[in-house]
């Protein structure tokens, strides 16, 4: 068996040009892999193993025909499971989706599709991405691939572990205050969460849709660009998705150019316990960075202390109308009941969470009137605030450097009966959604000990500013 370990959809396509391996065997092999592995880790929901093999050999036709492939012909990949493949079940991790069946793909599934990329199977996550370490799914937990009592991150956790546990070469997740960055960081792989409009969100299972994005989980900076190129692009299906022409330097950098980026250090974000270990690693990779010939310099982002407040202010707003479709008569299980409200209520009661329900609970209240004012809308001139931050801190320098988390990964169940102390592990990556910016969680490389990440930020549109520093970090 080819080794899975270290294999990246560079290495992929190289490998079935020069014939190293057929797609279709390849495929087999993380079948095999997910089979032994799988049971301890728990990353899939469901696989999706006949189309796969199906997709696969497509794959292999194209190649023996001679035809033109794209960087993602045959690449097996893991998809969260709140993003619809048509056919496929996709159960956003809730009880209220157990038997929904996608009638139709993604806007991002569509286009790898057409790339000829192969989908393993759909990942677990926190139910409806509301969580920071997978264990608020309604199915299982999974666990952290580099230390099995730990949690991988969330809400993506499921395709964060897939990728470090080489169960898939690359995978998708989303993030709407770090559920990309956060569980790549506790995985020791490289998570992207692209500008806000960059990537069409049709077809994502809604949880706030003013800081949705779907992004990738990679082993390389490398893998990240050639992905989130695939993905990205203007989609009519998709209001809030934007036209933008990103040109050759997302794949190809130049030294000379990324020399000269100039990278901010936020005072606030190096903060009084933050972990011994992440101030460590992310100081070594500020130096790594200043080798490469970029200067770096302190500056401010002053109303960092109220993103957090913010977000679980207009996020549970938004959460608290997306899931009012969930009614168990258009999607869902259908309970007993007399009367249509009695319907209603025993279908939430028994398909929704604790989290879910809590946060219903918070932003139906936020939005109520005589709250509304108080709460919402100064939540909103907040939101105004922190952009600002970052809109005058990009006046003075063009990518800012951060932790991605406060601590390493942590203990399953450390936290999961104190959701405050939940929150917290997202305070470094949520002002990035707030700001609709791009961020890139990318490990700081180690000597032994858990997994730490160190997250770029970049100005709007600017991926290839930060998957151009990343790719040069990891050359070194
Ligand atoms: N952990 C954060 C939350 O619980 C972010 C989730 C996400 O990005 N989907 O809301």
């Amino acid at each position: 068996m080819h080794s899975l370990h270290s294999l990246t959809i560079k290495k992929f396509h190289d490998g079935l040009l020069k014939k190293e391996f057929s797609a279709l065997e390849m495929a087999q092999n993380f079948f095999d892999w997910i089979e032994k592995k799988d049971g301890e880790i728990m990353a899939y929901l469901s696989l999706n193993k006949d189309l796969a093999m199906r997709q696969a050999e497509e794959a292999d036709i194209k190649i023996a025909k001679g035809e033109s492939l794209s960087a993602l012909t045959g690449v097996p990949l893991a998809i969260k499971d709140n993003i619809l493949i048509e056919g496929l079940t996709a159960t956003a991790a809730s009880k209220i989706l157990k038997d929904y069946t996608a009638s139709y793909d993604a806007t991002v599934i569509k286009k790898l599709k057409t790339a000829g990329a192969v989908f393993l199977g759909k990942t677990n996550l926190d139910e409806f991405a509301m969580g920071s370490s997978t264990e608020n799914s309604a199915f299982q937990k999974t666990k952290n691939p580099h230390d099995l009592s730990r949690v991988p991150g969330g809400s993506s956790g499921g395709s964060a572990a897939a990728v470090a546990a080489n169960m898939a070469v690359a995978a998708l997740g989303s993030d709407t205050g770090g559920s990309i960055r956060q569980p790549a960081a506790f995985c020791g792989v490289v998570g992207l969460k692209p500008t806000y409009g960059a990537v069409s969100r049709f077809g994502l299972i809604a949880m706030a849709s003013s800081l949705d994005q779907i992004g990738p989980f990679t082993k390389t900076v490398e893998d990240s660009a050639i992905l989130f190129k695939e993905i990205l692009g203007q989609d009519g299906l998709d209001a809030t998705s934007a036209e933008v022409s990103y040109g050759n330097e997302l794949l190809n950098p130049k030294l000379e150019d990324i020399k000269k980026l100039k990278v901010g250090i936020p005072e606030e974000y190096f903060v009084e316990g933050l972990d011994k270990e992440v101030t460590e690693k992310v100081q070594e990779a500020i130096k790594t960075i200043e080798s490469l010939g970029l200067k770096t310099k302190k500056i401010s982002l002053p109303h960092t202390k109220y993103a957090l407040s913010c977000y679980y202010i207009i996020m549970p707003a938004e959460v608290s109308s997306n899931l009012e479709r969930f009614d168990g008569i258009r999607y869902g299980t259908r309970q007993k009941a007399d009367n249509l409200l009695e319907l209603y209520k025993k279908d939430r009661e028994m398909g929704f969470g604790s989290e879910a329900k809590r946060r219903i609970l918070l932003g139906t209240f936020v939005l109520s009137s005589g709250y509304y004012d108080a709460y919402y809308a100064k939540a909103q001139k907040v939101r105004q605030l922190i952009k600002k931050d970052f809109e005058e801190a990009f006046k003075e320098v063009d990518v800012i450097l951060t932790p991605v988390t406060p601590t390493p990964a942590f203990k399953i169940g450390e936290k999961i009966s104190d959701p405050l102390s939940m929150y917290l592990s997202d305070v470094f990556t949520i002002p990035v959604n707030l700001a609709g910016l791009p961020a890139i969680s990318i490990p700081a490389k180690s000597s032994g000990g858990l997994p730490v990440g160190f997250q770029l930020i970049g100005k709007k549109w600017h991926e290839a500013d930060i998957l151009g520093i990343g790719q040069y970090y990891e050359r070194l």
